[in-house]
This record gives structure tokens, C-alpha cells and sequence, in this order.
């Protein structure tokens, strides 16, 4: 019913937006109360890879019996509030801020028991496919002590996502490899420093591999298309 709810929202909006342009508008939701990636979802001119099958999510929910902080504000189905599927970091780069489906957040970023979280943790059962979140080159894709199998791409403009304890490395995810919008990555898994079956993911920004800092994903603006391209 709330799907249903959010697509006619959703259509509403568009027609709204096509009588008066130009407008901002919400992306268009499927009948799977997903979000369609914009089709021009680019950071940096020399990537060309193919862009991959992901639809972000709609909407993020708390998970059952999780202990979240930084969580921000949520309802009483402990939807997420003013979630945005597709973000715009610094200006720049446009991304999908859950790259993955049918998940729920067990964990946010920022303090967490005595210590500072840098990601942001989702979980789906069964444990789901984690795809790219915006185009770019893959600078890591490895196993490390603490994030396990674990893959850092370069979104161009000082902008990083690294996606950590995942089962497994998809066969093609090499580093130095460009790579599109929504390409499997690996599914969620517990590899490294990890308690189960989730995926941590972090928006970093800086340079490239000592001056990273990480970012609350959940805590850019949305990306705002024109009107113009509907
Ligand atoms: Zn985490």
C-alpha cells in the first residue's frame, strides 16, 4: 500500500514538474517502490564503463531489534524520515546513498560503543548483491584484517566509497578497472572484523590513500534533476 501510495506521489510530482518547467523533481519510483537512476549519473568525464542494473530503494528502515545511533529521525514503521535513495556529495557527485536492495540499517555512522563508526551498516536476508554507487576507477579491491573483502572506488573529485566485509569479490573488480553506475560488487557477507551478515559502507572524501575522511551517507542533500530530461 505505501509503495502504491509513493508512486502515485511520484507521478504526481512528475506531472507536476513537466506543466511548470523548469522544476526540480523526485525520481520517478516502479511499481517496486524503487527509484530509477538518473540516466546521466556521471562524476568523472573519462569514465565510460557500462552502467549496471541497481535501483536504489525508496525507502530505508531501521531494522528490527538494532541498536542505532546517529540514526536520525525515523517513524513508527521506523522508516527513516526525509531519506534521500540518491545524494549529491560536495556539489559534485551524485550517488546512491544504500547500495544495495531490500535492506535495513543496523547500524549508523558516528559513535558507537566508546568508539567512532565511519559507515553506515545494512543488512538483508538473505544477504543481497552491493553494487556501485556512482561511476568511477576501483582503487581497491582486496582482503584486509578489518574490512574483510573490501573494495574503495574513486568517484573523481576527491570522492571515495568503500564497501567492506563483503563474501566475496565479483570476478572483473580488479583495481585500476573503471566501473558504471550500479555494478555488482560482491554480496554482503561477514568477512574481516565483523559480528554477521551485513555491509559497511562509507563516503569518504580527501585524497587518495592516507588523507580520507569519512562521511555520514545519509547525511547529503538529495540530487535534484531538471525537469527538462523527463
Ligand atoms: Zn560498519
Amino acid at each position: 500500500m505505501l509503495r502504491t501510495v509513493l508512486a502515485v506521489f511520484a507521478v504526481v510530482l512528475l506531472a507536476t514538474a513537466c506543466s511548470t518547467t523548469p522544476a526540480p523533481v523526485s525520481y520517478p519510483l516502479n511499481d517496486g517502490g524503487r527509484v530509477s537512476a538518473p540516466s546521466a549519473i556521471t562524476t568523472t568525464a573519462s569514465v565510460s564503463a557500462e552502467q549496471g542494473p541497481f535501483q536504489p530503494d525508496a525507502d530505508l528502515y531501521l531494522c528490527p531489534n538494532s541498536t542505532i545511533t546517529n540514526a536520525f529521525e525515523y517513524d513508527r514503521d521506523f522508516r527513516v524520515l526525509n531519506f534521500n535513495p540518491i545524494v549529491l556529495i560536495d556539489g559534485k557527485v551524485v550517488m546512491a546513498a544504500v547500495p544495495t536492495n531490500n535492506a535495513c540499517m543496523t547500524s549508523g555512522f558516528g559513535h558507537r560503543m566508546g568508539r567512532t563508526h565511519k559507515g553506515l551498516d545494512v543488512r538483508s536476508r538473505p544477504a543481497g548483491m552491493v553494487y556501485s554507487a556512482a561511476p568511477g576507477i576501483i582503487r581497491e579491491a582486496r582482503r584486509s584484517p578489518s574490512f574483510g573483502n573490501t573494495i574503495l572506488i574513486d568517484h573523481g573529485q576527491g570522492v571515495f566509497t568503500r564497501y567492506a566485509h563483503l563474501d566475496n569479490i565479483q570476478s572483473g573488480i580488479e583495481e585500476g578497472r573503471e566501473i558504471g553506475f550500479g555494478q555488482p560488487l560482491g554480496i554482503m557477507g561477514t568477512t574481516g572484523r565483523s559480528t554477521g551478515v551485513h555491509l559497511h559502507f562509507e563516503v569518504l572524501t580527501g585524497s587518495f590513500p592516507s588523507g580520507l575522511t569519512a562521511h555520514n551517507p545519509l547525511s547529503f542533500p538529495p540530487y535534484m534533476a531538471l525537469s527538462a530530461g523527463f
